[in-house]
């Protein structure tokens, strides 16, 4: 079944505020009324990961942004934070299972490496795409994007 994107968003930042009460998520919605095919469960799934990430990856920048908006007849939702970024020479390898980009800098902050591969996963099979833009110091951006509905 379709669901409304938006106040879906809305809902699920609002738990990672009570999470991370010292993080600033800014969000910039565009208020249409879009619609995605999606198991809320699995949505939500997918926005804890990257959130998480953003938080645990930010460094000293609390600012986590997350932007909804219809390009080229799709839906697509980012979530952008300001901190450590990704040398662009891994990048190409974090949505594979069990990657963590350099051990040494990784070792204070835990993780499987799993997270953006389960994303990926749920992803594509909605018929999505999911796509990461990285700086080195400066931030990263994840891009999702699915095929969507607009009630006007
Ligand atoms: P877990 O899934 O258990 O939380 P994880 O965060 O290591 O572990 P992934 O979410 O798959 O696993 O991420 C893979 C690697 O990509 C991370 O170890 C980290 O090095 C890098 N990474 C992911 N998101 C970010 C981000 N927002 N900023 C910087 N690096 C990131």
């Amino acid at each position: 079944d379709y669901i409304q994107i938006e106040p879906f968003l809305v809902q699920s930042v609002k738990r990672m505020e009570t999470l991370h009460p010292e993080f600033n998520f800014v969000m910039t919605l565009s208020q249409r009324d879009f619609m995605v095919k999606i198991n809320p469960l699995h949505l939500e799934q997918i926005m804890l990961i990257l959130i998480e990430n953003a938080v645990k990856y930010s460094g000293n920048d609390k600012h986590v942004h997350i932007d909804s908006r219809m390009n080229n007849g799709k839906m697509t939702i980012s979530v952008q934070d300001h901190g450590i970024g990704i040398p662009s020479e891994e990048l190409q390898y974090v949505f594979d299972r069990f990657y963590r980009v350099d051990k040494a800098r990784n070792r204070e902050i835990g993780g499987t490496g799993l997270g953006l591969s389960i994303a990926r996963n749920l992803v594509q099979h909605y018929q999505g795409e999911i796509n990461m833009t990285s700086i080195e110091d400066e931030g990263t951006r994840v891009t999702l994007t699915f095929p969507a509905i607009v009630q006007d």
